[in-house]
């Protein structure tokens, strides 16, 4: 029997499931949508388990590995909170190696996307990066000394909720001036509204960017400078080599890596006297955070 792998990444809409080989290629995937907010905690376990069935069917894989939106406790047993998804300080991983019945590891997703691009993506033989998610919302990591940083608590990383502007727009979690209110999909659909006066989703703002649309544009524009005013707070903590920008809203390119990069350059210090570091697209697209979380299940939680 072949060794294989699995990894599940359990987002706001929909469970995705990917088998891994022993070299790291994915070999089947499978969807299944997310019951939903409202639903109870275990219908998105039994989701879980079935996308994963879905993958490996007769054959189980020697672990599984879950990719989860949210905070995820250090020692990788509960699931904390995740805006999205309906687990509250829920035991996630024991609930899941009984159900299963394999052993399971399981992360923040964000982290799980960042091991995937440490050892198969952009990230590959770096020793220090950031990683930012833009997608709905940011999610991101940071990598130092080749391992991703999960904090005293496990929940490291949520830069989404670092204040950029002292009394700004409201944000879900509760807080004001969030940076991911101005460097999101839901940005970049406000500042689309606010030009247009009709709402376009994200990826009708992008095919219209890329068609040269001078709306669409400037919306990335916006969104991309935020993204470089952002980063460079984190690149002044850290020091990274690199910046790994992965998400859907970054599916756009350098309509929106290079006004971040414009916007890193001047918002940092002495940069005729230091290595400014490079923006870089994540490689490892949408499958990032299942794709990691199967690496995790091969590898060890670290
Ligand atoms: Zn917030």
């Amino acid at each position: 029997m072949t060794a294989t792998w699995v990894g599940v990444d359990v987002g706001g809409t929909k469970v995705l499931a990917v088998r891994i080989d022993a070299a790291g290629r994915v070999v089947a995937s499978a969807t299944r949508p997310m019951p939903g907010l409202t639903a109870a905690p275990e219908a998105v376990e039994d989701a879980v388990a079935l996308a994963a069935g879905d993958v490996y069917g007769d054959a189980p894989p020697l672990a599984l590995g879950v990719s989860a939106a949210g905070l995820v406790d250090a020692a990788g047993e509960r699931f904390l909170f995740g805006a999205h998804l309906p687990w509250r300080d829920a035991p996630l991983r024991r609930n899941l190696a009984e159900r299963i019945g394999v052993p399971v590891v399981l992360d923040n997703d964000a982290h799980c996307a960042a091991h995937a691009e440490l050892l198969a993506g952009a990230a590959r033989g770096v020793r220090s990066a950031l990683l930012i998610t833009i997608g709905t919302g940011i999610g991101g990591a940071v990598v130092l000394d080749g391992r991703v940083v999960r904090g005293a608590h496990g929940v490291a990383g949520e830069f989404g909720h670092m204040q950029v502007v002292p009394d700004g727009l409201a944000c879900e979690c509760g807080l004001r001036g969030c940076w991911e209110q101005y460097c999101s999909g839901r940005a970049l659909e406000r500042v689309t509204r606010v030009a247009l006066g009709r709402h376009l989703d994200g990826p009708e703002v992008t095919a219209l960017a890329r068609a040269g649309d001078r709306v669409a544009l400037h919306s990335f524009a916006s969104v991309g400078t935020w993204l470089g005013v952002g980063a460079a707070s984190l690149v002044s903590a850290f020091d990274p080599e690199v910046v790994v920008v992965g998400g859907g809203v970054s599916a756009v390119g350098d309509l929106l890596l290079d006004p971040a990069r414009s916007a890193l350059a001047a918002s940092l210090q002495g940069t005729a006297y230091r290595p400014v570091p490079e923006i870089v697209p994540a490689t490892s697209g949408p499958r990032a955070g299942a794709i990691g979380a199967a690496l995790l299940a091969r590898d060890g939680r670290p």
